[in-house]
């Protein structure tokens, strides 16, 4: 009787087990798709705070002690190297409580879905982005939006819309919500203190502010110029001990990793003001591009 019982036991575990198998969306085609999913090893940035996405696509894992906070799921394709640096880390991917989403595009967004669905935690995101994230659509005021192109990702289940500036206790660690629209009317800055012994840091995950549109899109003709460059001041004047952001280029990670034996480059309280002082100039660069192709079509 003990022996059926026990068999019984083991293969409710196995198909419990079975049916925690993370199961990824289609894969996304793009011109920089295959570079950016290359694999990365994952490493601890600080304290609690881990990098577990892909080369060109950031993912960050925090450790509560209690369960994980994971920051953005990289491409559909991601989400598989994602789970795979966690695990390898030594930790439980289905102990993931909580997903905060930096702007719901396929790149940032499009491994979340199926993330969602292998630990069902719950989904943060803006008010804005919560329209594209839980319908994989993006919203027509993206400046990204384009009806010819397909660039949507998996409905993710499960998201909560946060407001600026509300703060979310998951498991003891606070992080604070920074609405930074302009790269999409959603974007999203997350900030959360990392501890190691006895000195703590701010952490910023400081969402894409990049000016770059589908064809036809003009930033000076609507708002996102000015939104860049108000959530570009934000950013700049947030507490800032370590800068992180969706696309690992943005804080220069394997530079940072490069030279790692000199203490820890991730550490740097003007990383911050140098990241909005560089995406103020790449708008800068765009709105100058658009008036010399407007002053082209005036000659013409
Ligand atoms: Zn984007």
């Amino acid at each position: 009787m003990m022996r059926i019982v026990l068999t019984f036991f083991f293969a409710a575990v196995l198909i419990a087990c079975e049916s925690r198998r993370l199961e990824p969306d289609v894969d996304v085609v793009c011109d920089r798709c295959d570079e950016w999913n290359q694999p990365q090893p994952a490493f601890r940035i600080y304290g609690n705070s881990w990098y577990v996405g892909t080369a060109g696509l950031s993912s960050i894992l925090v450790d509560s002690g209690d369960g994980l906070l994971l920051f953005d799921g990289g491409l559909p394709q991601s989400a598989e190297r994602i789970e795979a640096n966690i695990q390898g880390l030594g930790f439980d991917p289905l102990r993931i409580k909580a997903i905060f989403v930096s702007h719901a595009h396929y790149d940032h967004a499009g491994g979340v879905a199926a993330l969602q669905r292998l630990t069902g935690a719950k989904v943060y995101t803006s008010v804005e982005g919560a329209k594209s994230l839980s319908t994989g659509k993006l919203q027509p005021d993206d400046p990204q939006y384009s009806e010819d192109i397909a660039n949507g990702f998996a409905a993710v289940s499960n998201v909560v819309a946060v407001l600026d500036g509300d703060v979310l206790n998951v498991d003891g660690v606070t992080v604070e919500a920074v609405y930074t629209p302009g790269h999409t009317p959603g974007g999203m800055t997350w900030t959360w203190e990392s501890c190691a012994l006895t000195t703590c840091y701010q952490v910023v995950y400081a969402d894409s502010l990049t000016s770059v549109s589908a064809e036809g899109y003009l930033f000076s003709a609507g708002p996102a110029a000015n939104q860049i460059i108000e959530s570009a001041d934000r950013i700049s004047q947030l507490e800032c001990d370590i800068l992180l952001s969706p696309h690992p280029f943005f804080f220069g990670m394997q530079d940072k990793l490069e030279n790692r034996g000199e203490g820890n480059p991730f550490v740097n309280n003007v990383a911050c003001a140098i990241y909005a002082d560089i995406v103020l100039d790449w708008l800068q660069q765009r709105l100058n591009a658009e008036r010399r192709v407007a002053i082209e079509i005036d000659v013409k």
